[in-house]
């Protein structure tokens, strides 16, 4: 049990770690090339929050949430998802004053569903996302669509599947429901018990039912529902994604799992996933800021899982190279010369370069064996004769030769032969 995680949980162990740092700077890179402002929120909020944004009869509200109630009697929620709590936070921190539109991301943040843990699936996992916050015009959309592809094809991700859809707005929807309901009644008596609660209070939700297609591939298109300005403004956003030269399919049955979009709604795929093919969703949320308490603030935005990510990178043979080892490592010659090696080594760092020391004790032949396993080129061995003499043995483990060099040399010297090392790797590589 204590040496257990909870289920749906991930450590990330060293090599893992790198490749994690990899990809979060590689999302703090473009965000900025794009304008975006990075944004980290608590990691609970009040449950109330999520109730009234993500919606009261979504699974992620009814069925997968971590609600708790602290020594104060607050009900709060784990975050399950980030747009609420980055509108939240656009409220509170005054952003709705600063000129429009805010542009906000977040790289990596955790989130809370329990959910039915399987490959690409976790109770624990992180997402990546951005939000543009006081702007309804379409070339938002685009920009956000167009960031997401970016960011997975700058990794070298090919076979990405961008579906795209426009789901109205709350002029157009309820005919759009009433019709939907109209298309589903035949069918009730077959319906999934989800989907039998879904028919009275979310039945656009009906679409996605993964049970049985078959009502949903025969439900009349959404997007014959679209008021003028709905259809106008789907059209636009394709002139810009086709003006960018993005490939994308038209998916009328596509909606999303969070009650709040509202016209286009997008999902970016890729095909050796398996079952949790989704790698990130999104769309616009015209009212939801309002819905929050704020001032009517047309926004749009999306979400991307890092699991996933990385999942789809490894199948790829995309994953981040790991970690190399240290550039040298730093031996005594006996116990006696111990401090005068860790002294030696905390200098070489401050020089910066990456430096392994012996924290064990071992004997001299020990230490250099170890260093070989770290992978480290070249060992600095520290004897008590040589640092009479203000020096110390530099060894060249791969080719197995060494050389005297005077301690206030050293750094320099090291530092040259790393170079040097570096730039015939690089082009090797
Ligand atoms: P959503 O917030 O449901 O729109 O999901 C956006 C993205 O987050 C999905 O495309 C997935 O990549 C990722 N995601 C959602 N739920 C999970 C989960 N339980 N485990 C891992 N990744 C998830």
């Amino acid at each position: 049990m204590l040496t257990r995680r909870p289920r749906g949980t991930n450590d990330v162990l060293p090599v893992e770690a790198a490749r994690w740092r990899a990809l979060e700077s590689h999302i703090h890179r473009l965000a900025a090339a794009y304008g975006y402002g990075e944004v980290r929120t608590p990691l609970f909020e009040h449950a109330e929050l999520f109730q009234r944004s993500v919606g009261q009869d979504t699974d992620i509200v009814e069925k997968e949430m971590y609600v708790f109630v602290d020594r104060a009697g607050r009900r709060l929620a784990l975050r399950p998802e980030g747009t609420a709590a980055v509108v939240r936070a656009f409220l509170e921190g005054g952003l709705s004053a600063a000129p429009l539109p805010v542009k906000l991301y977040y790289a990596g943040s955790a989130m809370f569903r329990y959910d039915r843990p399987e490959a690409g699936r976790y109770r624990q996992f992180h997402q990546a996302g951005v939000e543009v916050l006081g702007s309804s015009d379409p070339a938002a959309d685009a920009e956000v669509v167009a960031l997401a592809v970016d960011l997975l094809t700058g990794l070298g991700l090919g076979g990405l599947e961008v579906r795209l859809n426009s789901i109205g707005c709350p002029r157009c929807r309820p005919a759009y429901r009433e019709r939907l309901r109209e298309h589903y009644r035949p069918y009730l008596d077959r319906l999934c018990e989800d989907c039998r609660r879904r028919f009275d209070g979310n039945p656009l939700r009906l679409l996605d039912c993964k049970v049985d297609r078959g009502p949903a591939e025969a439900a009349p298109p959404l997007t014959a529902f679209l008021c003028d300005e709905c259809t106008r403004h789907f059209r636009a956003l394709q002139g810009y994604l086709n003006a960018l030269g993005l490939t994308y399919t038209l998916d009328p049955r596509l909606v999303r799992g969070l009650d709040y979009y509202t016209r286009t709604v997008f999902e970016v795929t890729h095909p050796r996933l398996g079952a949790q093919s989704s790698l990130c969703g999104g769309g616009r949320y015209d009212g939801l800021v309002e819905a929050l308490g704020g001032p009517p603030t047309p926004a749009v935005g999306f979400a991307l899982g890092m699991e996933r990510l990385l999942l789809a990178l490894e199948a790829e043979g995309l994953a981040p190279a790991a970690p190399a080892g240290p550039d040298v490592f730093v031996g005594a010659a006996g116990d006696g010369v111990r401090a005068e090696a860790m002294a030696l080594a905390a200098r070489l760092r401050r020089s910066g370069l990456t430096v392994e020391t012996d924290l064990s004790g071992r004997s001299l032949r020990a230490q250099l064996k170890h260093a070989a396993r770290l992978g480290a080129p070249f060992a600095v061995l520290v004897g008590e004769e040589e640092l009479a003499r203000g020096a110390a043995v530099l060894r060249h483990l791969e080719r197995g030769e060494q050389e005297e060099v005077p301690l206030d040399r050293l750094a320099e010297r090291l530092a040259g032969l790393v170079a040097g090392r570096r730039a015939r790797e690089g082009s090797a590589g």
